[in-house]
């Protein structure tokens, strides 16, 4: 008969929680991964890891993650294809109820990260993965020589706008701000495409197609002229949510519904802890969840020592 009794169970397989199962493994600790929807989480889907350390040219997440899992495995992290439905504190350990049963655990690490913000706008919802996209690498190759919009004006709109003007003909960046809030990096490289194109101050008001998106109708904040676009592809990027409905009011959240801790990755409940972006106040960059997954991992293993619980 299997035992379901962990030290470790960490909620969500991205970069912060396959680094924390391989640093509690290695720690000895017997540790349980529960991967969620996507191993790899956000990183699975990114070509081009900009910033990671180790890899000048940049790494593909569907190539980094495999490897830091399999690191984690080699180490004695055993893996899990389900998600965590809800914790319950229980005579001091903690009850983990998953997609599969439930599971008993010393310590939980939540690094079950973020979900893309959709515009909340007409046709949206309708046309969602029929043509609307928070993914370019994954959709992106599908509308080659085609013209798409990317929406938002930050890091991960530009990023996939770059990706998305090596396939599409032709890519235009919808953002709503005066000026784009991306870094410096990322707006020096659209120069080099001239299939490249950035209106500021215009708002995506409805998507149109019946079955599948053919366009876009965009307004002018500044006059408000409307403009019908024709698009056969729209990536939106306009930010996160961090993934904690699941947790149903086990603990308190900040006003974002990320988990507050300490530099410790420590929650406010003894034995619960959260690494990565579902962490208030992360940076959002693939290092510094692999980081938070490390701090977790070796705090928790001091915790599981000695039982305190200092915050
Ligand atoms: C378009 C885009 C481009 C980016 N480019 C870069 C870049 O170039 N460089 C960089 O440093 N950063 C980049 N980032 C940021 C980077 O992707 C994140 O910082 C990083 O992926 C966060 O990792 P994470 O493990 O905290 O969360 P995530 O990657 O969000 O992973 C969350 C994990 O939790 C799982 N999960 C969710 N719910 C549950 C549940 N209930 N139970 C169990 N598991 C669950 C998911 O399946 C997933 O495995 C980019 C982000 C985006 C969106």
């Amino acid at each position: 008969m299997t035992d379901h009794n962990y030290d470790v169970v960490i909620a969500g397989a991205g970069i912060a929680g396959l680094t924390a199962g391989l640093l509690s493994a290695r720690a000895g600790r017997r540790t349980r991964v529960l991967t969620g929807p996507a191993l790899g989480g956000h990183l699975l889907s990114i070509e081009h890891i900009d910033g990671y350390p180790g890899f000048p040219d940049g790494i593909a997440g569907y190539d980094l993650c495999p490897i830091v899992q399999e690191q984690a495995v080699a180490a004695g992290a055993e893996f899990g294809a389900t998600s965590v439905t809800s914790l319950a504190a229980h005579e001091g350990r903690w009850r983990v109820t998953t997609g599969e049963g439930e599971l008993r655990a010393g310590v939980v690490v939540v690094a079950t990260g973020t979900t893309s913000k959709a515009l909340g706008i007409p046709g949206e919802a309708r046309l969602r993965g029929k043509g609307v996209s928070h993914c370019a690498s994954c959709d992106g190759p599908l509308l080659r020589s085609r013209a798409v919009g990317v929406v938002g004006g930050g890091d991960s709109a530009l990023q996939e706008a770059l990706t998305l003007a090596r396939f599409a003909s032709r890519v235009i960046v919808l953002h709503r701000g005066t000026t784009l809030s991306a870094q410096a990096a990322y707006r020096e490289r659209l120069r080099d495409h001239q299939n490249l194109e950035v209106r500021t101050s215009t708002v995506v008001e409805e998507m149109l197609g019946d079955t599948v998106l053919t366009g876009v109708r965009t307004r002018t904040t500044t006059d408000g002229t409307e403009t019908d676009l024709e698009l056969a592809g729209l990536f939106v990027y306009v930010g996160l949510t961090p993934d904690t409905a699941w947790l149903n009011g086990t603990l308190d959240l900040d006003s974002s519904g990320g988990i507050p801790t300490d530099d410790a990755m420590r929650s406010r409940l003894p034995g619960l802890f959260a690494a990565g972006t579902v962490r208030s106040g992360s940076v959002g960059r693939a290092a510094s969840a692999a980081g938070d997954g490390a701090t977790a991992a070796v705090a928790a293993d001091r915790y599981l020592s000695d039982g305190a619980w200092r915050v």
